[in-house]
């Protein structure tokens, strides 16, 4: 009989109650004992979804990040982290590095490990840190204990543990040296980690290698077969797990790996199960990841049964069912929302109900499945019919405004140098503009009214108006700053995604579908189930009013349709291309309806951009076609007199320059400040021909940068690109800060640009 595991399950809690512990932690509102209470509280939820698995999965919880973990269990920890006399235990060393830590009582302040995303999602790891004096020491008591606790509760272990191969792919070089050089040294602690969890009577361990699915050199390739041979004969089955897309080329070397498992991603790479199926032997495991870990969707259990019956056939008792990959990228339970229309929430299955699918699969896979087997299955179906038929997801006009695009919408009507004189005739901005990048602090008493909102103790009008006031102080702020180009300050946001969501036709948002994004911080990415459209306007109300109380350009700001596509659960019923145009289209009304009241500047925030490219290079270009294609769709449709903006945050720029450039925004704002204005070389090579604002205060940071350091900044910057075409804003929205730290921030700023006016 098939067996069903899981890969990981989220961690944040039903109701985030990690993340409330965490931060009552982090501001001292608690002691570390309530903390660990607490905590083990959150552990019970995870415990909970074990019941219906062969295995549990132990090691996937974390307080703050697995791959933190990792560098933890495998003693990789920056000297920075190291207990010391004013770090009293090993949590807060943990969270030393995961969150960097302000200078107290004469004790220097450390930074925290760089954060990066997880392959292609929106969840941030610690970046490991290397070089080559890195020595590595195993220290997994913890691990040991928790599997100690698992097993009390009757269950049968499988840890979970990052393949030393991927480990050293996610990290940093500090000194650029190779880190395949530290395999050696690494592959001794992973050995003797094994060789503990063999001791310990653990069968199974689960390996995860999802850097299997990204394009190898040969030196990688080579690294993996080392690797795996070295592991081989630890005492322990090692289950080689691999996600996010397919093995392709690493198909061949996959196999050949001395390993009693293979975990493959059948959501992604439908095409590969059979082969594997075919080319592992009798004795090895093979792990079909059947149930989509990225995505909302019922699984269509018909389906998954199509293709899992011939491999059951093959593979016999060594066919084990899973999710795809973690379900960390998926809320956990679906039941608890009270909102959703109740024609499409049969249709979602969140981290508890895919759990649930997978015993239903595993059960119909038996030779005798039961009666209640066979109505789950009939109930599926009726599921999957019902939202294939729905009229809800279909909706003609967007067809048909879909096939009334023309070529020309795609390409502004004159080329930059003549719109930016145009623009300039109109704005008759100085040199070295000063603006933001749209939000000003999103502070506790915002947050508090739009909770009010949301639970019915205040009306529309009352928010409105708190709304409006919040707008009227920004606006003078910003007027006695001095800036010359103003935001409304986006107060009316909760998110930038999820505000523009609830105003599409086609896409509905949860009420507790949080997904963690890094340590505390969860985002709520909005479902996106049918044909997009603009239900009605987003942004021009508050863009109007903050307009009508200034002579100063007020940028009307929206969040691109790539960002919005990239930040949302998609439908997988159509190409995800598609979906943006028609995402596209919606903000195209937007931007059309801003340039019709009046608005000068047009801001397109594309933050995602470069995290939706897929993690095999060879499939970039087609991603960034259509995607490039979508933002231009959006944004071309105005006269050469307005100015479109766009903003991307923490990107680098050198690979995919010649795609930025044909975006063609007028203005591009981007995060530099902390690479020293590094990340404007690939511009400066490229020669790229708009205007660039170059980020000059890190905003991620609470120190206040001073006029000198602001100047030296812009100082490099025009080394780089010529004077005329630079802006001067901070790297990023101003959200996550308070007005105290803002305040004399953007005075530095505007002060530097004002006495560099006068040598320019
Ligand atoms: N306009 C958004 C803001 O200022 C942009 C945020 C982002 O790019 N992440 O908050
Ligand atoms: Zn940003």
């Amino acid at each position: 009989m098939a067996k069903i595991h899981n890969l990981g399950f989220p961690r944040i809690g039903k109701h985030r109650e990690l993340k409330r512990a965490l931060e009552a932690y982090w501001n001292t509102d608690i002691e570390q004992q309530e903390f660990t209470k607490q905590i083990t509280q959150v552990r019970e939820q995870h415990y909970s979804a074990f019941d219906l698995l062969d295995y549990a999965q132990v090691g996937d919880f974390s307080l703050y990040d697995h791959v933190l973990d990792a560098s933890f269990l495998f003693g990789n920890v920056p000297d920075r982290a190291k207990v010391d006399n004013t770090v009293e235990n090993d949590v807060d060393a943990y969270f030393r590095i995961a969150r960097g830590r302000a200078k107290q009582n004469d004790c220097c302040a450390t930074h925290a490990g760089e954060m990066t995303k997880w392959f292609d999602t929106n969840y941030h790891y610690i970046v490991p840190e290397f070089s080559s004096s890195t020595t590595f020491m195993l220290n997994c008591e913890s691990l040991i204990s928790e599997i100690r606790t698992v097993r009390s509760r009757g269950f049968e272990v499988k840890p979970v543990v990052i393949g030393p191969l991927t480990y050293l792919y996610l990290g940093k070089a500090i000194d650029n040296s190779n880190k395949l050089e530290l395999l050696e040294p690494l592959l001794k602690e992973y050995k003797l980690l094994l060789q503990t969890l063999a001791k310990q009577g653990v069968e199974w361990v689960q390996i995860d290698e999802p850097a299997l699915v990204t394009e190898l050199s040969d030196e990688w390739q080579f690294a993996y077969k080392y690797a795996f041979e070295y592991l081989n004969d630890s005492g322990v089955k090692l289950l080689l797990t691999t996600y996010f897309g397919d093995l392709a080329k690493n198909l061949k070397l996959a196999c050949a790996l001395p390993v009693a498992g293979v975990h493959i991603d059948a959501i992604r790479a439908p095409h590969e199960v059979e082969i594997l199926a075919a080319k592992l032997n009798a004795n090895q495991v093979l792990s079909v990841g059947i149930v989509d870990g990225r995505n909302i969707w019922r699984t269509d259990l018909n389906r998954a049964l199509a293709l899992l019956k011939p491999i059951a056939e093959i593979k016999g008792n060594n066919l084990w069912l899973a999710p795809a990959c973690s379900l960390l990228h998926c809320p956990v339970d679906v039941t608890i929302e009270q909102n959703i229309l109740a024609e499409i929430r049969p249709w979602l299955a969140f981290a508890e109900q895919k759990l649930e699918e997978l015993e239903i699969l595993k059960k119909a896979l038996t030779n005798t499945p039961s009666n209640s087997v066979f109505e789950a299955l009939q109930n599926n179906q009726n599921i999957i019919a019902a939202r294939k038929a729905s009229t809800l997801a279909t909706n003609f006009s967007v067809q048909q405004a879909l096939s009334q695009i023309q070529q020309s919408w795609l390409t502004r009507s004159d080329p930059y140098k003549v719109r930016i004189n145009a623009q300039q005739a109109l704005l008759n901005l100085p040199r070295f503009p000063t603006t933001t990048i749209g939000s000003f602090p999103q502070t506790a008493e915002i947050r508090k009214t739009r909770r009010e909102f949301i639970n019915g103790d205040i009306t529309d009008v009352t928010y409105e108006n708190a709304l409006k006031a919040q707008i009227a102080n920004c606006i003078q702020q910003q007027e006695s700053l001095g800036l010359d180009v103003l935001v409304h300050g986006e107060s009316e946001r909760n998110d930038m995604v999820e505000y523009f969501a609830a105003f599409l036709n086609g896409a509905l948002t949860t009420q507790f579908g949080w997904v963690q994004s890094y340590g505390s911080r969860c985002v709520k990415p909005p479902v996106i189930y049918g044909d997009i459209s603009r239900a009605s306007s987003m942004t021009i109300q508050w863009t109007q009013y903050a307009q009508s109380l200034t002579q100063k350009p007020v940028k009307g700001m929206l969040t691109g349709p790539v960002t919005i596509l990239n930040w949302s659960f998609v439908r997988d019923d159509q190409a995800r291309s598609l979906t943006t145009k028609q995402i596209a289209l919606a903000v195209r009304d937007e931007v059309i309806e801003l340039e019709s009241i009046g608005t000068k500047i047009i801001q397109i925030d594309e933050a995602a951009l470069r995290e939706g490219l897929p993690l095999k290079k060879s499939e970039w270009q087609t991603y960034l076609n259509w995607a490039v294609d979508s933002f231009k769709l959006c944004s071309s449709s105005v006269a050469s007199t307005t100015q479109i903006h766009t903003h991307m945050c923490y990107s680098q720029f050198n690979d995919i320059l010649p795609d930025i450039q044909r975006m063609d925004a007028d203005v591009i704002t981007i995060e530099t400040s902390r690479s020293n204005m590094k990340l404007l070389d690939a511009f400066t090579q490229f020669n790229y021909n708009n205007d660039i604002g170059p980020g000059v205060y890190d905003i991620h940071s609470q120190n206040i940068p001073t006029t000198e350091a602001i100047k030296a900044l812009i100082l490099t910057a025009s080394e780089k690109v010529p004077a005329q075409q630079l802006w001067i804003n901070p790297d990023c929205g101003l959200k996550t800060r308070e007005w105290k730290e803002v305040i004399p921030a953007l005075r530095n700023l505007v002060e530097a640009a004002k006495q560099l006016r006068v040598d320019h």
